[in-house]
């Protein structure tokens, strides 16, 4: 047992922050390269893949469930005897010997020579009245997690992006309507995910229109849309809200300064490498053009081979100074 009030620091030669796709690829690599690497993951290991249905665009996996398939990964690098620990990491800084310090919200202090941050991000909300009111009564972020509790319902999904219509293709399984809200008169998701939608007879679109307020009495039971275009307002019933507006990386747990892009993604070489020496990025929280798994992994091992050569390059001024 710890000493009361003194602080528990436990060293690693690297860390691995999240347990996504991203993370559980960097992990393998990690632990199959044999590296001294501990992931740390404050909930289930899968990121966004516990989020996602079906994943049928995963090379040489023709289709498998999101959950099975982070299982799968989590399978896999801990065969490599990747040591994962379940921690909610609440800040990264790096100290002025190089190392870098990672506090979590358990108590626990890691210290490493190099982080590989993979961790993701979070659904951004539309920010309307009521929304917060009604979160978990009819307002979801999360299709897989909340899209039975509406069988033979009619919902609405909010957003034109990949993830909403995907989403709200696969939330006609248990509803009877999904009402599509898009705030223009395009969608911006993949054609293939377009198709879906236009081709789904469950499906309708609301084009040029916001939510404007989520009501309701004990659970959700209407939207009050706006028409962008012609400022006409009307009410439409529905028992459930999926929100699918984007996603906001998870970067505020750098404490210091990060390169990166307007919307806050971290900046990265074509390595992986950031502004800050020993901090490697890999998945959502990296500015990139696109957002796939498939990309995720890629870039997570090219972080960690990077990540690598770096540990490599610390350690041998200190060989060179010890055979003089
Ligand atoms: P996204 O591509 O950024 O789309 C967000 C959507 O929400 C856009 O249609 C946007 O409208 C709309 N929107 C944003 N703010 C809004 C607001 N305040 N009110 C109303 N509508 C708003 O985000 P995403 O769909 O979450 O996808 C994120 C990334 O993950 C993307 O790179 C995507 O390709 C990837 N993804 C891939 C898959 C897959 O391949 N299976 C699945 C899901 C996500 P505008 O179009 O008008 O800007």
């Amino acid at each position: 047992m710890p000493d009361e009030g003194k602080e528990v620091e436990r060293r690693h030669e690297l860390i691995i922050v999240g347990a996504g796709p991203a993370g559980l690829t960097a992990g393998l690599y990690a632990a199959r390269g044999e590296l001294d690497a501990l992931l740390l993951e404050s909930g289930l290991p899968g990121g966004q893949l516990l989020l996602t249905d079906l994943i049928d665009d995963y090379p040489g996996v023709e289709e498998v469930g999101g959950p099975e398939l982070a299982d799968r990964m989590l399978k896999h690098a801990t065969k490599f005897g990747l040591e994962v620990e379940t921690a909610t990491v609440n800040a990264i800084k790096k100290l002025e010997d190089g190392d870098f310090r990672v506090t979590t919200d358990e108590g626990t202090v890691f210290r490493a020579r190099a982080i590989v941050l993979t961790a993701g991000g979070t659904a951004t909300k539309l920010g309307v009245p009521g929304e917060d009111e009604f979160a978990g009564k009819g307002v979801s972020y999360c299709a897989l997690c909340d899209g039975a509790f509406f069988k033979g319902e009619t919902i609405a999904v909010a957003g034109g992006g990949d993830a909403a219509t995907e989403e709200g293709d696969f939330l006609t399984r248990f509803a009877e309507k999904v009402y599509m809200i898009h705030r223009r008169d395009e969608f911006r998701a993949q054609k293939i995910f377009q198709h879906r939608v236009f081709e789904n007879p469950k499906m309708e679109v609301i084009w040029d229109t916001v939510v404007e307020e989520v009501l309701g009495d004990s659970g959700m039971e209407r939207l009050r849309l706006k028409n962008v275009k012609t400022g006409d307002e009307r009410f439409l019933d529905a028992t459930g809200l999926f929100v699918f507006i984007g996603f906001r990386p998870n970067t505020g747990l750098m404490e210091d300064h990060v390169d990166h892009d307007e919307a806050g993604y971290f900046i990265t070489d074509r390595d992986m490498r950031t502004s800050i020496p020993g901090l490697f990025v890999a998945g959502d929280v990296r500015s990139q053009m696109t957002r796939q798994i498939t990309t995720a992994v890629g870039d997570a091992t090219t972080a960690v081979i990077t990540a690598e050569k770096y540990l490599k390059e610390l350690a041998e001024p200190a060989h060179e100074t010890a055979k003089t």
